[in-house]
C-alpha cells in the first residue's frame, strides 16, 4: 500500500515532534507539523486578514492559536505534495478538524496522553534545534554535547513559548479548544490512545506497533 498517513494529537509537550522524527526514520513519511511552519514565518504579514495581530509570531508568543485562514493553508498546501505523513500540531480546534476530513484521509488517528505536572516539566526543559528544529530535554532527552544538535551541529535553544506562563497558557487553550478535538475522533476505528508518559522508548515501541496493525 502507499505510504501510511498518521495524525499524533495530544497536549502541548506530550512527544509529538519526539515521536514524528522516530516516524519519519521508520515509516519515511513525510512530517507535517503546524508549529515548525509557522515557526519559519512568524514575521508573514497577515495585517490584509483583519485579525487582531499582525503577524503569527505575535499569537504565538503568548500561547494563543494562530487564526485558522493561516493555519488551513498551510496543511492544504503540505498535504497535496504528501504521500505518506505524521500530521503533528493541527488540527487544534473543531472548525480545523472539520477542515481537514476535506483534505485527506487518515490510516491511524494516535493520541498521546500525558498529566498536566509532566507537560509542565517537558516544556519549561525543552530545547529545540534552531536549524533543524530537533527536540532535546534538558534532562529527560540530552544531545551528546550540551548546547549542540546531534542531527545537524546547530545551537540549541528555548522556545519563547516555552516560558512557564507561555507554557500555562498553552495548556489551557489545549483543554478548551483541542480536547474537543481528540473526542471528537475517540470513536473512530482508526482512533489508537497510547500512554505518552513512559519512557521515549516504551512510547515508540506502542506508536510503531499501532502504525504497523494499521497498514
Ligand atoms: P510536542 O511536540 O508534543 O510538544 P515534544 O516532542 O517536543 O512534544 O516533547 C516535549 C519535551 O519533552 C521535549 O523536551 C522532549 O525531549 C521531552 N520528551 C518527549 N517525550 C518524552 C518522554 N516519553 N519522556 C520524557 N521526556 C520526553
Ligand atoms: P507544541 O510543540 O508545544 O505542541 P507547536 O509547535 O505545535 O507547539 O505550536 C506552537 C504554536 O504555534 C502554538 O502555541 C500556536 O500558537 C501555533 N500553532 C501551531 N499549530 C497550530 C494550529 N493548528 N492552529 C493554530 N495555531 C497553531
Ligand atoms: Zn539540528
Amino acid at each position: 500500500m502507499s505510504q501510511p498517513k498518521i495524525l499524533l494529537l495530544g497536549p502541548p509537550g506530550a512527544g509529538k515532534g519526539t515521536q514524528s522524527s522516530n516516524l519519519v526514520s521508520e515509516f519515511g513519511v513525510e512530517h507535517v507539523t503546524t508549529g515548525d511552519a509557522l515557526r519559519s514565518n512568524k514575521e508573514m504579514d497577515i495585517s490584509d486578514l483583519g485579525l487582531e495581530y499582525d503577524t503569527p509570531g505575535e499569537y504565538m508568543d503568548r500561547g494563543e492559536l494562530v487564526p485558522d485562514e493561516v493555519v488551513n493553508a498551510i496543511v492544504e498546501k503540505a498535504l497535496t505534495s504528501a504521500d505518506g505523513f505524521v500530521l503533528d500540531g493541527y488540527p487544534r480546534n473543531l472548525d480545523q478538524a472539520e477542515e481537514l476530513e476535506s483534505m485527506t484521509e487518515l490510516d491511524v488517528i494516535v493520541s498521546l496522553s500525558v498529566s498536566e505536572a509532566e507537560l509542565v516539566d517537558r516544556l519549561t526543559g525543552r530545547r529545540v534545534c534552531s536549524d533543524c528544529g530537533e527536540n532535546y530535554h534538558v534532562e529527560f532527552d540530552q544531545p551528546e554535547k550540551a548546547g549542540v544538535c546531534d542531527e545537524c551541529g546547530g545551537e540549541l535553544i528555548q522556545r519563547e513559548d516555552d516560558q512557564e506562563k507561555a507554557v500555562r497558557n498553552r495548556l489551557e487553550v489545549f483543554a478548551e479548544n483541542t480536547e474537543p478535538v481528540i473526542d471528537y475522533y475517540s470513536d473512530r476505528d482508526a482512533f489508537v490512545e497510547i500512554d505518552g508518559e513512559q519512557s521515549l522508548d516504551d512510547v515508540w515501541n506502542d506508536l510503531q506497533a499501532a502504525v504497523e496493525s494499521a497498514i
